[in-house]
């Protein structure tokens, strides 16, 4: 799963007055056909009008890991910040140990993707 495909299927910013607030999917199965998705808030930046002010500078650098946000439209270092925090939360999205693509859980068996099960041997569905 791209980061581009998380980002547009999976996760929702929305911003507020003050900040913004980040929601990630989470689908779950209520028919053996049929999923319901529900947006659970996993993410969520006030700032104080102090932080406003500073805010509002110009950016010089946006320091720490990069996941490449910005190649998705989203420039916002802080928005960056809270989309690191929600993809490294284990209860929302895990990387798969055969093919270390990051994946939302409901794509994921326990460490692998979906798309990994049917090549692990042993297995058998
Ligand atoms: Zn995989």
């Amino acid at each position: 799963m791209t980061l581009a495909e998380i980002l547009e299927g999976y996760i929702k910013i929305k911003t507020l007055k003050n900040g913004f607030e980040i929601y990630v999917v989470k689908p779950k199965w209520i028919s053996p056909h049929e999923t319901e998705t529900e947006w659970v808030l996993a993410y969520k930046k006030e700032y104080e009008a102090v932080e406003l002010r500073i805010k509002n500078m110009p950016v010089v650098s946006l320091g720490g890991r990069s996941y490449g946000f910005e190649r998705c439209g989203i420039s916002d270092p802080d928005i960056c910040y809270g989309l690191e925090k929600v993809l490294d939360r284990k209860a929302f999205f895990k990387t798969c140990d055969d093919c270390g693509v990051r994946s939302h859980t409901f794509h994921m068996e326990g460490r692998i993707c979906n798309s990994c099960i049917p090549e692990v041997p042993g297995l058998v569905y």
